[in-house]
């Protein structure tokens, strides 16, 4: 695997087991096996080249989760190009702004989802990028046209153009999920990203056995790498329960599919197992799945373990930046390791845990930055040197600005991000170890913990909460008589927020930054 390109990956999983299914479209009901799925990809990489694209072009999918993303993915590695994702989600303004960035070339984008008009949107938008050289919409008479558009290239043109590929070219731009701030566009590599989902899937045992439900977007690492690049690397099937995430419809697909394994971040499993008509699903199929993205709560956990029948349930930890995966808990790991623990570092992965301030590596049991290395560490962010070097080191350390804990096991334990630690009187308050603490009382469904700015203390500790009866949510007395003499006087909440929903970015992260906003100034 090492040294190899995306496109020779799918030759060799293409000759070894034609017949076996890639992948299902469960929305439509259209499904691919390996040999037909590698024909619709040399269409749609024959049409690309037909429109001109060529070698270190970027191409840009800015799409819901589809059958054609894929495709897409596979056809521009096939011709070096370089595929912007750009999250479906993005409006006008972002959507100008990352094809301007990544000097994008050629745009596929979806038509229209519930109330976004994305053919008026690119259309507004292409005056304004002056790269931009077309548009083709998933669905409509332009994505058939070039599919069509290059039947008249001789036979062998792909394979040409594909023998001149090295491994270590950009194949990919993916900005990150903008949870801190705005995002920034990672340039990874063939074999950055081929290597890391072979990794992540190559630990969970995947096999051509094995079929994988994706509610996670596409647009990000999660679904593109460790979810398409993960299953297909080894020569397992890919399942898209739907264009965007549904509880239900993930649950249907899983039954309907008899899918083995199942990705999604915290929040999305919180969801499904809150379905009124959970029980009702037959899961019994599923054996494994991928977490990743934020902590997942010790309740939540074992509910996933023993209800959804994931005893071998993986978490994950990694960012955009490192293609995604650094650290992965195994398959045999206890309940303590899958929610104190994001794991151990995957092969061919160094991870370090520092001081932030004097870069010097901490004894093992103290908080730190962490810090990775490796054949994952991204080639840098799309056209911002300075930026890149404020991330990954001289030493090709990438600084990933979350603290961490390295266990006397070798196991990593996330604390949160730096920026979202909360300082409040002098004491350095993990919002984590609080969210973990108040998911055990009975009326919380979910709850996310934050610092906001307060007069006397610096900060104080807000939590927002998602009651599980929305008629019936926890007052702050209740909260505060919870927390007396189980948790330290300054780590029990001062405010409470009830929501209904947490303001998330499209990759199932809350927008923390978004929850401290709209609690205001400080208050006397
Ligand atoms: P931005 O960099 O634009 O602010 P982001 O960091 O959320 O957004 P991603 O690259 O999608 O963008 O996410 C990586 C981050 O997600 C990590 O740095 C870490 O904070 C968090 N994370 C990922 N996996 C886990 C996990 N298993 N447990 C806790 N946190 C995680
Ligand atoms: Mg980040």
């Amino acid at each position: 695997m090492l040294g190899d390109t995306i496109g020779r990956n799918l030759d060799r999983a293409i000759a070894a087991h034609p017949d076996r299914e890639a992948l299902v479209d469960v929305a439509s009901g259209r499904r691919w096996t390996y040999a037909e799925f590698g024909r619709a990809v040399d269409d749609v990489a024959r049409g690309l080249a037909a429109r001109g694209v060529v070698k270190g072009d970027r191409v840009g999918i800015w799409a819901l989760n589809c059958p054609e993303w894929v495709m897409v993915q596979y056809a521009t590695a096939r011709l070096g190009a370089i595929m912007v994702t750009i999250n479906p989600a993005y409006r006008l303004h972002e959507l100008e702004f990352v094809l301007n960035q990544s000097g994008t070339a050629l745009l596929i984008a979806s038509t229209e989802y519930r109330t976004s008009d994305y053919r008026a949107m690119a259309a507004e938008a292409r005056p304004k990028c002056p790269a931009l050289r077309a548009v083709v919409h998933i669905g409509d008479p332009s994505w058939d046209a070039l599919m069509a558009a290059g039947v008249d290239l001789p036979a062998g043109y792909l394979a040409a153009r594909e023998a001149v590929l090295s491994c270590d070219e950009p194949v990919n731009i993916q900005y990150t999920s903008g949870t801190t701030g705005f995002p920034k566009g990672a340039t990874l590599s063939h074999h950055n990203i081929l290597n890391n989902g072979y990794f992540v899937g190559g630990t969970v045992g995947y096999t051509e056995q094995d079929r994988v439900c994706l509610p996670v977007p596409f647009y990000h690492c999660f679904g593109m790498v460790m979810g398409n690049l993960g299953a297909t690397a080894h020569g397992a099937c890919i399942v898209i329960p739907g264009p965007a995430f549904d509880p239900a419809a993930t649950l249907r697909a899983v039954q309907q599919e008899r899918c083995t394994s199942l990705y999604g971040v915290p929040t999305m499993f919180i969801a499904e197992l809150g379905l009124p008509d959970f029980a009702s699903y037959d899961l019994t199929s599923l054996r494994t799945g991928i977490m990743a993205g934020s902590p997942c709560p010790v309740e939540v956990m074992k509910r996933v373990m023993a209800e959804m029948h994931m005893a071998e349930v993986s978490i994950c930890y990694g960012m955009t930046e490192t293609s995604p995966v650094s650290t992965q808990t195994r398959m045999d790991d206890d309940l303590e390791r899958r929610t104190a623990t994001v794991g151990r570092a995957l092969p061919h992965i160094e991870v370090k845990v520092i001081d932030p301030v004097t870069g010097v590596t901490v004894p093992r049991g103290t908080t730190g930055e962490l810090c990775t290395r490796g054949y994952s560490v991204m080639l840098g962010y799309w056209d911002e040197p300075e930026r890149t070097k404020e991330a990954v080191d001289e030493g090709r350390w990438m600084h990933t600005g979350d603290l961490a804990v390295m266990r006397e096991d070798g196991y990593l334990a996330i604390v949160g991000r730096i920026k979202d630690m909360i300082i409040r009187g002098g004491e350095n308050v993990s919002p984590r170890e609080i969210e973990e603490f108040l998911h055990t009382h009975p009326k919380i469904s979910d709850v996310q913990v934050v610092g906001v700015p307060d007069e006397r203390y610096g900060e104080e500790i807000l939590a927002c909460v998602i009651p599980r009866d929305p008629a019936d949510p926890p007052t702050l007395a209740e909260l505060t008589e919870f927390c007396a003499g189980r948790l330290a006087h300054f780590k029990v909440p001062r405010h409470l927020r009830v929501l209904d929903a947490f303001p998330m970015t499209v990759s199932g992260k809350v927008r923390k930054v978004e929850l401290r906003e709209d609690f205001g100034p400080p208050r006397s």
